[in-house]
């Protein structure tokens, strides 16, 4: 009935269909949502963990090697090459060199960092002055860099307890203090859920973040109330995804080993 080239493009035309066909079943299907131990579930990407705890999983973003500034900028609104002083393995804030940011945006993350305060600070130099630095999730969330080591009770080294080490500053004191003494290096690891806005600005889900410090959990999934403000109630502003930036307080803090991983949203939860 049909010829031999018109039999050929017929076929080819049902197998283009068909392939089409698998590619929106498949499409539809792996975004889900799944029955319980749904076999066609996609198995999530492997990713190659660290052989030490600290290192950077396969998937990781290096931000900080040790010598490689390129990821980062000074935190204003020209940017530029950050004048922080770079050696032995770690950056040190220097002298009126300002706050940094890194060059690329991240909302979701996990981000691993490690900050570092002098021993030997004068004694007289306390609260807020000691070491200040601080950790901030799209440039406007700050967990708290800070010399909040106490040898007795906080009765030789206070401040207010959501602006001591690794509290989330102005709202969250931390569960514990799991401070090193200064002279010592101290990690940062950081789950971090952002926070959305519909298109009118207004907060439709808040920001969430965990944070380990030194190994030790001290914010386990809060709710975050707003971005950072110094002696005023937090609150949300409408923005998309931001950089990190570290703070320049004026004190010679020192940061080394920073890497990140960007995490997509949840996936659905399992259905009947
Ligand atoms: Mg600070």
């Amino acid at each position: 009935m049909y010829g031999k080239s018109a039999t050929t493009k017929i076929t080819i035309c049902l197998l283009v269909a068909a392939l089409g066909l698998v590619i929106t079943c498949y499409a539809q299907k792996s975004s889900g949502p799944w029955k319980v131990h749904d076999r066609e579930r996609p198995c999530p990407p492997v990713v190659t963990p660290p052989q030490q705890f600290g290192q950077p999983p396969s998937d990781a973003i290096i931000l900080f090697d040790g010598k490689d500034t390129s990821q980062w900028e000074i935190d204003r609104q020209e940017g530029g090459d950050i004048k922080w002083k770079i050696e032995n393995g770690y950056m040190e804030i220097a002298k009126k060199a300002g706050g940094i940011r890194t060059k690329k945006s991240f909302g979701n993350c996990q981000l691993h960092i490690e900050w570092w305060v002098p021993a030997d600070v004068d004694p007289k130099v306390t609260d807020q002055s000691r070491s200040n630095s601080g950790v901030f999730l799209m440039g406007r969330y700050e967990i708290q860099v800070l010399d909040s080591y106490t040898a007795d009770n906080y009765k030789d080294n206070r401040t207010y307890a959501d602006g001591q080490a690794s509290g989330i500053y102005g709202q969250y004191p931390p569960l514990v203090n799991a401070c090193r003494k200064g002279g010592e290096w101290q990690s940062y690891d950081i789950g971090f859920l952002r926070p959305l806005f519909d298109d009118k600005g207004s907060c439709i889900r808040k920001a969430r973040v965990t944070v380990i410090h030194n190994g030790v959990v001290v914010h386990n999934n809060v709710e975050l109330q707003g971005a950072t403000a110094h002696k005023a109630i937090a609150k949300y502003s409408p923005h998309g995804e931001a950089p990190i930036s570290l703070q320049d307080h004026g004190n010679p803090v020192r940061f080394r080993n920073i890497w990140i991983r960007e995490l997509p949203e949840q996936p659905y939860s399992v259905t009947e």
